[in-house]
């Protein structure tokens, strides 16, 4: 009967050290005056490119940095060096979630000035909800190609997040997704979310959440000034 206390009591203790750290981060990057995004989604819901395309727009307006978590691979961080800006890729080796202490690590080989850091996060809508990596922002996505149910099935990670963004919008019409749904979904465990519907492919949505990520970094200083 002893034995799930006991797992109980491990989680908490690596849940505190890794709070300790996370707090580290943030105290870190605020001193720096970056923004930093905690974007999560299921796999394959298009982080990835969603961030592609927000680089390429906001490239010329905001320093810009990005971490990517996966579980193997760099094939994302590759993907983000093409536009241009600086990025570590950080391999979890199995796990299904990054952790402060790998941020951390990530911290010390990036230029930290005053703008925008997106750490993409390992592909699962489970564990990353419970693991504060430091960043001031949490951004879910959720494609129109998945369940029109995710906010319901999993609201640990719906409870937390600042904005959630429907990708894949322009595959809307191919698919059986009720946008309203999930974004009822979304406001009713996070009152007052932010929510945004987007395709990085035709560009719908992407003004409106580059104007979201600039107004809550605030001024910065204007790249090369
Ligand atoms: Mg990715």
């Amino acid at each position: 009967m002893s034995e799930p206390v006991f797992v109980t009591v491990l989680e908490r203790k690596v849940l505190g050290k890794n709070d300790a750290l996370a707090a580290a981060n943030r105290r870190r990057l605020g001193e720096a005056g970056v923004l930093a995004i905690n974007l999560m989604s299921a796999p394959g819901s298009g982080k990835t490119r969603l961030l592609e395309a927000t680089l390429d727009r906001l490239r010329d307006r905001i320093p810009l940095c990005v971490i990517e978590g996966d579980v193997q691979t760099d094939n994302d961080a590759r993907r983000i060096a093409r536009h241009g800006v600086p990025v570590v890729q950080l391999i979890t080796n199995g796990q299904c979630h990054l952790e402060a202490a790998l941020v951390g690590e990530a911290l010390d080989r990036l230029p930290l000035r005053p703008g925008i850091l997106v750490i993409e996060n390992v592909g699962n809508l489970v564990c990353p909800a419970a693991f504060d990596l430091g960043e001031s922002l949490r951004v879910v996505c959720v494609s129109v190609t998945e369940g029109d149910d995710k906010p319901e099935k999993y609201p640990a990670m719906f409870r937390k997040a600042d904005a959630v963004m429907l990708t894949k919008m322009d595959l809307l019409p191919h698919v059986e997704f009720r946008v309203e749904a999930v974004e009822e979904q979304a406001r009713a465990l996070r009152p007052g979310v932010r929510t945004l519907r987007t395709s990085a492919v035709t560009g719908e949505g992407m003004e409106a959440w580059c104007d979201f990520l600039l107004d809550r970094a605030g001024p910065r200083t204007a790249p090369g000034s």
